[in-house]
């Protein structure tokens, strides 16, 4: 394209709070035939909230609630602010405890009284030898879309945590405007399968990819692109970083971390999807204008 048109796309992008940062995602933008958009913060608001605590037989729900509190208190992660929220609510106070450790895509652990507890996910603890119990209830989370997490003593399972985060309220119109156009839309996602699967199917995506390790989100669009797709990636955080740089176009959410942002070729100030689909109206626009 010529300089004066796509300055002249650059400034009607931005009217519209898409933020074009690098001039050649302008001519990609339209050869798109692929988005994959990550789940949490996303096509979801990103602010989740503790929807159930359950206890093992032998614990109650406070005792559960406060040592998860206790645990998130040193984690940045969208869910440890939910746990912390919702001890605060009902007046629990987190505890002091000791080798805190933050593991990506699995959970946090740290010690207390001499214990070992952990929070996080079941594969996670599967992996580190845990006996998994409650799991008839996890399941029933996860099938109403919201996150189990496991809380976990030494080697013992003590209670289960819901966290849930709705949709965004225009997440399912822009993710149809996509697929009207038949670009194929796939769902990319650290979270178990089950909770993906139900979060899918309010925004109306069909391609799943779930429990998807942070570091491994590059290599999907990768994978995605050794197909032959053009590949756009959609996400807010710091573990979709790689797979926004990768991707043949990077669209930030712009109330997202950021790396995140730092990481794409465009920012979507709003946070709304439809931003992906205006990107790609704009840009074939641009591209005719100068054919
Ligand atoms: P996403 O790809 O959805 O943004 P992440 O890769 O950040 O998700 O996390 C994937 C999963 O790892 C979460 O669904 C959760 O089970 C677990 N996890 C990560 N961080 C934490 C944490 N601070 N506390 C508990 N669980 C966590
Ligand atoms: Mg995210």
């Amino acid at each position: 394209a010529t300089p004066m048109s796509v300055m002249v796309a650059v400034g009607k992008a931005a009217e519209s709070g898409i933020l074009i940062r690098q001039d050649a995602a302008l001519q990609t933008a339209a050869e798109l035939d692929t988005v994959v958009l990550d789940k949490t913060g996303t096509i979801t608001e990103g602010r989740p909230s503790v929807t159930r605590v359950i206890a093992a037989p032998d614990q109650d729900e406070e005792t559960v609630l406060r040592l998860a509190a206790s645990l998130e208190a040193g984690s940045e992660h969208p869910l440890a602010r939910a746990i912390l929220d919702a001890a605060e609510e009902r007046g629990l106070k987190p505890q002091p405890v000791s080798d805190f450790r933050a593991l990506n895509g699995k959970g946090v652990s740290a010690r207390q009284d001499g214990a070992l507890l952990r929070l996080g996910n079941r594969r996670w603890l599967e992996q580190e030898g845990i006996q998994l119990g409650l799991e008839d209830q996890a399941r029933q989370l996860s099938d109403q879309a919201a996150t189990p997490l496991f809380l976990t003593r030494d080697h013992t399972v003590i209670g289960v945590l819901g966290v849930a985060d709705r949709i965004k309220a225009d997440a399912a119109e822009a993710i149809r405007r996509l697929r009207d156009r038949d670009i194929r839309v796939v769902m990319i996602t650290g979270d178990i399968q089950a909770t993906a699967d139900a979060i899918a199917r309010q925004a109306g995506v069909d391609e799943v990819l779930a429990e998807v390790l942070p570091e491994d989100k590059a290599r999907e669009v990768e994978k995605l692109q050794k197909e032959g797709r053009k590949v756009a990636m959609v996400g807010d955080g710091i573990n979709d970083a790689p797979a926004l740089a990768q991707a043949d176009v990077g669209f930030a959410i712009g109330t997202g971390t950021d790396v995140a942002i730092e990481s794409a070729a465009i920012t979507l100030m709003s946070g709304s999807l439809h931003g992906v689909a205006d990107a790609m109206a704009i840009s074939r626009a641009t591209l005719r204008n100068i054919k």
